[in-house]
């Protein structure tokens, strides 16, 4: 791939196209349309209130309390489903769910008021040296020590060494030194699982080895060319398709 055949990849096309080529034909060649599962709304909902949160902090310097934490996060979650359809498992409250994420941010509010921020959903690109491919992402914040923080709402626990091994960590360590010439000083999963009794879990680690990067980077350049391929089918599992929201042109692929 050279430089006049510029294409732009980000963490979500890299695990789309890991996933399901086929799904991914579908997302980001024909953009059909997608619903948002229960998890996902109560993730977006997390962030968004997350993301007022701090950025009420940088420009007044002042913590708000709990209770405008958990407001904020209501009003997020009542309205994300006027904008994008919300489709609830039978099994699933949307009531309970709300919940869940009330529990966690409450849960949560004692540790947000310690970080010191310094951006929120700050965007980043990069080009992928040698190639005509520009990675692109946002993140969720930045701290003014130099963490690179991300949130997330889990219904299960990560592993110890997921820092290491997530791509969306290994992104967001390469953009780091990309986009600003230094070193993190680390990288944190800031997590909330929402299991019966939830519980925080603060995931931290150091930078990664150059080793790492340049898998990354390997990585995002093989999915790139894979994009371009034309060569689009479908990778079933429970996994990939329970929640996928597009069965119905998955099933009408072979005609
Ligand atoms: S239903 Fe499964 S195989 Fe079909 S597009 Fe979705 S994830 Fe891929």
């Amino acid at each position: 791939m050279n430089n006049s055949t510029e294409i732009e990849i980000s963490v979500s096309k890299v695990t789309c196209m890991t996933s399901c080529r086929l799904a991914w034909k579908f997302r980001y060649i024909d953009k059909l349309p997608t619903y948002m599962d229960a998890n996902l709304l109560l993730g977006q909902a997390v962030h968004h209130a997350l993301a007022s949160f701090f950025t009420h902090k940088i420009s007044t310097g002042s913590n708000l309390s709990m209770r405008d934490l958990l407001e904020l996060y209501n009003n997020a979650y009542d309205n994300i489903p006027k904008a994008q359809e919300v489709r609830f498992d039978k099994d699933e409250d949307p009531l309970e769910t709300k919940i869940k994420g009330l529990n966690c941010l409450t849960l949560y509010h004692p540790q947000a008021i310690q970080i010191k921020p310094l951006a929120v959903e700050q965007f980043f690109s990069f080009m992928i040296p040698g190639t005509g491919i520009k990675f692109r992402g946002y993140f969720d914040l930045l701290t003014e020590d130099d963490w690179v923080l991300d949130y997330k709402v889990i219904a299960k626990a990560y592993p110890s060494d997921v820092i290491q091994k997530s791509l969306q960590m290994q992104a967001y360590d390469y953009a780091f030194r990309a986009t600003t010439g230094k070193l993190p000083k680390g990288l944190s999963y800031q997590c909330m699982v929402k299991t019966k009794v939830p519980r925080i879990d603060i995931l931290s680690g150091v930078p990664h080895t150059k080793e790492t990067l340049d898998r990354f980077l390997k990585l995002s350049v093989q999915v790139a060319k894979d994009m371009q391929s034309g060569n689009y089918y479908p990778s079933e599992s429970p996994m990939n398709c329970s929640k996928c929201s597009y069965k119905d042109a998955c099933e009408r692929w072979h005609l």
